[in-house]
């Protein structure tokens, strides 16, 4: 491979440099366009826009769109966390160890690594894999509208790549949490505090012992764990409140301890604490987590092994926050994350590329590609 840090940089701009939020649909069909535009200049690519309702579009790209089966999926996503107008405010700038911008790492890097293993992997080795690379544009509000097709697509694969990027000490992802996140409403009675507060039905006891409950619930030895972290209601101090609302998040390595913590919320809602508040439980966002089966560690092998023979220093780790990983590895289909090259301080003005890492990170992902074709 030909390799000019100078060429992927310039390359890597016009992605940065674009305000491209999850929902800012505009700035998320100009980075399809560009990627759009980079496989159909790459020989023997097909190139098909996915609709993901309000998210805007996906792009399905196949090397064998008439496949049945897929040996590699790659995912990658278009859209980052931050508002418009960040990208005038702060657009992509270099030192000599990194680069710095809006998505620069999370993960514009890493959909821009795919892009440079295809184009410089042999096209024997292509001719042998089934490659199917999907970048959605709603990852980081939860894939809401893309988690279908992601699904549907994984299905048909043998293995996934997700390219988030490495971890500041180099280490890619092989284990993720769970998460959910719950929006619950109560509805109770209003009256007046000083002349019938009998007749009233307070929203917020209701909550006070809702939030109580979910702490019982929390076990920091299994992993499982709920946080009460927004709650608002009642009008005024003289008023028996009759709304009141709380956010709940959830996080957990055991889906089926998770499924139980589901239950229980949802079944609080048919035996209220104060009789005559009614609640409603509205799941908002969802992740089964994502725990490594032996065929997981069969790709690891391989992983380890692409590494070692580049001398590139990798580790293994478990982190609490979910990707689009976590939608696949739950359909029982082997699935690595943290492919990118390496960066640090996602989802802030922080966030940073780490230069020097770009290159091997798009080494070892032929190689691996390498290895599956075999
Ligand atoms: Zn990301």
């Amino acid at each position: 491979m030909n390799f000019s840090l100078n060429d992927y940089l310039e390359e890597l701009r016009p992605l940065i440099n674009v305000d491209c939020g999850t929902y800012t649909v505009e700035g998320i069909e100009v980075i399809a366009n560009h990627m759009a535009a980079k496989y159909e200049a790459m020989n023997g690519w097909s190139v098909k826009r996915i609709y993901c309702g309000k998210a805007g579009f996906g792009l399905e790209i196949r090397n064998k769109p008439d496949a049945e089966h897929i040996d590699v999926m790659m995912i990658g996503h278009m859209d980052t966390v931050f508002p418009v107008g960040t990208a005038a405010e702060r657009p992509m700038s270099m030192d000599a160890e990194k680069a710095y911008g809006p998505g620069v790492s999370d993960m514009k890097s890493g959909l821009l690594n795919v892009v440079y293993a295809l184009r410089n992997l042999d096209q024997a080795v292509l001719d042998k894999l089934s490659i199917c690379v999907c970048m959605n544009p709603d990852e980081e509000t939860g894939s809401l509208d893309s988690v279908d097709w992601i699904q549907e697509t994984a299905k048909k694969a043998k293995n996934v790549l997700v390219a988030e990027a490495a971890r500041a000490n180099g280490g890619l992802v092989k284990a993720r949490k769970g998460m959910a996140n719950y929006k619950v409403i109560f509805s109770g009675k209003a009256a007046h505090a000083g002349n019938e507060p009998e007749n009233g039905r307070s929203a917020i006891t209701e909550m006070a012992n809702w939030i109580l409950a979910a702490n019982t619930m929390t076990n920091f030895d299994s992993g499982t764990t709920l946080n009460v972290g927004v709650v608002s209601g009642g009008a005024g101090a003289n008023i028996v409140p009759d709304s009141a609302t709380a956010v709940i998040d959830v996080r957990f390595w055991d889906n089926s301890e998770y499924d139980h913590v589901d239950t229980a919320l949802n079944g609080m809602t048919q035996t209220p604490f104060v009789d005559g508040v009614s609640i409603t439980v509205e799941r908002e966002a969802y992740k089964p987590s994502m725990v490594p089966s032996v065929q997981t560690e069969a790709l690891m092998a391989v992983v380890e092994q692409s590494a070692q023979e580049l001398e590139i220093d990798i580790n293994w780790q478990e982190v609490g926050g979910g990707s689009d990983a976590n939608n696949t590895a739950i359909l029982g289909i082997p699935t690595l994350d943290g492919l990118g090259p390496i960066g640090a301080g996602f989802h802030s003005a922080d966030e940073y590329l780490l230069l020097e890492s770009i290159e091997p990170r798009i080494k070892l992902l032929m190689s691996v590609l390498t290895k599956l074709a075999q």
